[in-house]
C-alpha cells in the first residue's frame, strides 16, 4: 500500500504505450509503466526471424527517434517503392521508386520492422528514461474514486494515480474496466501471413496486388544471412476464412507453387516459406477514447484492417498527439484536465474512424467481382497513376506528418 498519488500510470508498455511513456519522460513527466509481458530476451530475439513486419511510417519513424528508440533497432527494411496492382485488370499505381542498393534516408517511404525487434528496442531505451517500468505485473481491478483511479495489482499493492493510460492492446483490459463499450465489425476473412525467401530481389519496394479472393501484400524484410537478404519478404494475404485454413495447411512445396502462381511470378518463383499463421480479420473501436481520469491509446482504443498497414502507426500518432495536450497542460500547472482529454479524443477518434472506414470500405472493394466495380477501381488507380497532384496527396497521407502538424513534433 502507498499513500502516493502518481501523475499516471500506463498500463501495458508494447509500442504504443512505450512511446507514449518515453515522450512524456522526455517532458519532465514521472511516468510508471505496468507490463504483463516479462522483457525480452536480447539473444534470442535477435537470432530469430519474426515472419511478420510493421511497415513504419515516416511519423512513427520520427516519433521513435525523437524518443531515443530507433537507435536501438537492430535489425529493420527501409523501402523506397510501392506498387499496387490488380490482378484481373490494367490499373496499376507506383508510389516513389524501386532502388538496385540501400535507398539514402531522404528517399525511403518507410521501414519494415519485425515486431519483436522493435519490442526490444522500445524495453531498452524504457529500462534507461523511464523510472518506474515494471513487467511481469498482474492488474487485477482499476477502480475510479474522488479524481483519482485506484489500480490494485496480484502482488497486493494498491496505486493511486491521477490520470490512467490504457495501452494494453486490442483485448483492452483497461476498456472493460472503465466500462467503454466496442463497436466489432467482422470482415468474416482471415489474414495468412508467413516469410517467404523470392528468386528475384525486392528493390526496396512493398508490393501489393488485389486478388479476386482478396489483397496479397509482399512486404520486404531483413534477412538474417547477408547473402540472401534482399531476397525475403513478409507476406499478409487476406482470404475468405476457409481459403485461409485450407492454404494454411498446405506443405511448403505446394504453399510455394501456389503463391508463385496466384503472385503472377511478380518477383519470380516463390523458393522457400516459413510455418503460416491465419488471424482472423475484424475492425474494432471504442465508443469512447476517454473518462475522467483515464484515455485509451492504439489497439486499445481502434484495430484496423491489415490491408494499409496502419494500425501502429496511427497509434503512434495518437501517443504524440496525447503527450502534446498533456505536456501543454503540465507547462501550465495543471494536469489531465478533463477538456484535455477531450481535445485529444477530439482529434484523434474521427480520423482513425475515417481510415477505419475507408478500409472497411477498399476490403470490400478488393474482393468484389462485379465487373464495373472491378473497371471503378482500375479506372481509380490509373487516374491517381497519372496525376503528380493525386500522388503526392497519398503519399503525404501514409506518411502520416500532417497528423504532428499541431504538435512539438511537427517535422
Ligand atoms: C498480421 C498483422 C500485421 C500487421 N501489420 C501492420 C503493419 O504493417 N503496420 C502497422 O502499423 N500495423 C500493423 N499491424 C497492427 C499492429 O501490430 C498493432 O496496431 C500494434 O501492435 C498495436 O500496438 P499497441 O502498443 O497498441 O498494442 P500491443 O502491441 O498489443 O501491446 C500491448 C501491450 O500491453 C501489454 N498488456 C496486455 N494486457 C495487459 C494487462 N492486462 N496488463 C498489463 N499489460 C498488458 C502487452 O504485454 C503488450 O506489451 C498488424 C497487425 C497484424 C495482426
Amino acid at each position: 500500500m502507498t499513500d502516493q498519488v502518481l501523475d499516471v500510470v500506463i498500463i501495458g508498455g508494447g509500442l504504443v504505450g512505450g512511446l507514449t511513456a518515453l515522450l512524456l519522460a522526455q517532458g519532465g513527466v514521472q511516468v510508471t509503466v505496468l507490463d504483463a509481458a516479462p522483457v525480452l530476451d536480447a539473444k534470442q530475439v535477435l537470432a530469430q526471424a519474426n515472419s511478420r513486419v510493421l511497415a513504419l511510417s515516416q511519423a512513427s519513424i520520427h516519433l521513435l527517434k525523437t524518443a531515443g528508440v530507433w537507435q536501438h533497432i537492430a535489425r529493420q527494411m527501409p523501402y523506397s517503392g510501392m506498387q499496387v496492382w490488380n490482378k484481373n485488370g490494367y490499373g496499376e499505381i507506383m508510389f516513389g521508386q524501386a532502388s538496385t542498393r540501400t535507398p539514402w534516408q531522404e528517399h525511403i517511404l518507410g521501414s519494415m520492422v519485425e515486431p519483436s525487434i522493435l519490442n526490444l528496442a522500445i524495453q531498452s531505451q524504457m529500462q534507461s528514461a523511464v523510472q518506474d517500468y515494471r513487467t511481469q505485473v498482474k492488474v487485477l481491478r482499476i477502480e475510479q474514486a474522488n479524481e483519482v483511479w485506484f489500480i490494485h495489482l496480484a502482488d497486493g499493492t494498491k496505486l493511486t494515480t491521477k490520470l490512467v493510460i490504457g495501452a494494453d492492446g486490442a483485448n483492452s483490459f483497461v476498456r472493460e474496466q472503465a466500462f467503454i463499450d466496442l463497436d466489432v465489425l467482422d470482415y468474416k476473412q482471415a489474414g495468412l501471413s508467413c516469410a517467404i525467401r523470392t528468386q528475384k530481389p525486392h528493390q526496396y519496394v512493398a508490393r501489393q496486388i488485389f486478388l479476386e479472393t482478396g489483397p496479397l501484400a509482399y512486404l520486404p524484410m531483413a534477412s538474417l544471412t547477408p547473402e540472401q537478404n534482399g531476397h525475403w519478404q513478409s507476406i499478409v494475404w487476406t482470404l475468405p476464412e476457409d481459403y485461409a485454413e485450407e492454404y494454411a495447411q498446405l506443405d511448403d512445396a505446394a504453399f510455394c507453387k501456389l503463391l508463385s502462381l496466384e503472385s503472377q511470378h511478380m518477383l519470380g518463383e516463390v523458393l522457400e516459406a516459413t510455418p503460416r499463421a491465419t488471424f482472423p480479420l475484424k475492425a474494432r473501436a471504442a465508443q469512447t477514447y476517454v473518462r475522467d481520469g483515464l484515455a485509451l491509446i492504439g489497439d486499445a482504443a481502434h484495430v484496423i484492417h491489415p490491408l494499409a498497414g496502419q494500425g501502429v502507426n496511427i497509434g503512434c500518432l495518437d501517443a504524440a498527439v496525447l503527450c502534446d495536450a498533456l505536456l501543454r497542460d503540465a507547462e501550465r500547472g495543471v494536469w489531465a484536465h478533463v477538456q484535455t482529454l477531450r481535445r485529444y479524443e477530439h482529434s484523434r477518434k474521427g480520423q482513425n474512424e475515417a481510415m477505419m472506414h475507408s478500409m472497411s470500405a477498399l476490403g470490400w472493394l478488393e474482393t468484389t467481382q462485379l465487373t464495373p466495380v472491378v473497371w471503378a477501381r482500375n479506372f481509380g488507380l490509373k487516374q491517381v497513376e497519372q496525376s503528380a497532384w493525386a500522388k503526392d496527396l497519398f503519399m503525404q497521407q501514409a506518411a502520416g506528418l500532417n497528423s504532428l502538424k499541431n504538435t512539438r513534433y511537427a517535422i
